[in-house]
């Protein structure tokens, strides 16, 4: 058998990983001047080319140039599936056999796109199934950016117009602001207006209370935040969502106050509640919900429980869903109740991917399954 080896791909640089800064410092290595920035940034991004000969604007010689040093590479699609409610996942693989996914739900006036930032997740919230799946790796600025690349490109390609990517959402596997750099670096191109020229209300990072990132955050990019809540004490949350036991409630609320003062009054943040049969549904949740977010502009989105094995949690009923959001409406907080989309493809976050390349051993401990369920 004879194997053929392309050496000098790995060393070429992807250009989808570089924000305008980054290429301008590209070119001006190769003696370019920094408008070739805008130029290349417009055929990725915006025309989606992959092949430096099609950048008419470009001459030859540096086409052929960057041919030699560049590349622009997107991920391979290892599942592509569309639900009957429109919502298309994709399972991308990564150069190093890792697998991540993205998920495209269109709605009438939008369609968003829910993107991964690492290759499983560090973080161990006990109703995630990512989770489940232990931790690999940060993902780098251009394998965050390619899944945007390969949605838009893969949705150019259905030729329907109105499904397009118009939000993007951190909310897929991982935890965004612990991979600070690389999701800043690719949120620099959603909102250039060469690139994807997304406006900063139509970006949102999602985290589960990272106060270091979210404080560095306030300071470089004003995208929505959402905080992925849960719970309202302490001892709960502990438990739903570990990460607590370092950055508790009062320093989160503390935190979340001094992040929204340095943001227009207008601004609004969005609170994630995953709702659990008997566990954070009661009156009395919301009722302490309510005393903890006083004071702050937010959105609640209730999310009904996406169910996977052995999970150990069921999601709450309709009833005791609005019911809960009854009790927040009437405390004047806006309060909507998230749709589940694409349940025939399973496009609950980490579902798909199937196993990572688990660096902290953590999927060995659910061998047997959590919270005494079956016992
Ligand atoms: N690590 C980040 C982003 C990824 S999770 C965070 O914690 O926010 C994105 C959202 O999906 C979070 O609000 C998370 O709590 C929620 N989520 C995770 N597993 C879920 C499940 N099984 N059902 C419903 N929502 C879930």
């Amino acid at each position: 058998m004879s194997v053929s080896v392309n050496l000098t791909t790995p060393t070429k640089t992807n250009l989808l990983g570089l924000n305008r800064q980054g290429l301008e410092a590209f070119f001006a290595n190769m003696g370019e001047k920094a408008f070739r920035a805008s130029q290349l940034m417009k055929w990725v991004h915006q025309l989606r080319v992959d092949d430096f000969s099609q950048m008419s604007n470009i001459s030859k010689a540096l086409q052929q140039k960057l041919s030699e040093i560049a590349c622009i590479r997107g991920l391979d699609v290892i599942v592509d599936q569309l639900s009957r409610d429109g919502t298309r996942k994709w399972v991308m693989g990564l150069e190093d056999g890792n697998r991540i996914e993205a998920v495209f739900i269109p709605e009438d006036d939008r369609g968003t796109l829910c993107i991964s930032s690492q290759v499983g997740c560090a973080l161990d919230c006990s109703f995630c199934s990512t989770a489940r799946q232990g931790f690999s790796r940060n993902l780098t600025t251009a394998e965050i950016l390619a899944q945007v690349w390969m949605a838009c490109r893969l949705l150019d390609e259905e030729g329907r117009p109105e499904r397009n990517v118009t939000n993007v959402v951190f909310m897929g596997m991982g935890e965004p602001l612990l991979n600070y750099d690389n999701v800043m670096d690719a949120i620099d191109v959603l909102l250039d207006d060469f690139a994807y020229g997304l406006s900063k209300r139509r970006v949102t990072v999602s985290t589960s209370g990272i106060l270091p990132g979210m404080q560095r955050m306030a300071e470089r990019h004003d995208v929505q935040l959402a905080i992925s809540w849960h719970a309202s004490d302490d001892a709960l949350r502990d438990e739903l969502v570990p990460i607590n036991k370092k950055y508790p409630l009062k320093e989160l609320t503390q935190a979340l106050h001094q992040f929204m003062e340095k943001r227009s009054p207008r601004s609004r943040l969005t609170i994630e509640y995953v709702m659990l049969s008997g566990v954070n549904d009661s009156k009395q949740d919301a009722e302490k919900l309510i005393r903890r977010l006083q004071g702050l502009n937010v959105l609640v989105n209730l999310i009904p429980f996406n169910p996977f094995e052995n999970s150990g949690y069921s999601t709450s009923s309709g009833n005791a869903v609005r019911r809960f959001q009854d009790v927040l409406m009437k405390a004047g907080l806006t309060t909507v109740i998230r749709k589940t989309r694409g349940e025939d493809i399973d496009a609950a976050c980490g579902q798909l991917v199937g196993k990572v390349d688990d660096k902290s051993r953590r999927e060995a401990r659910f061998i047997k399954p959590r919270l005494g369920m079956n016992s």
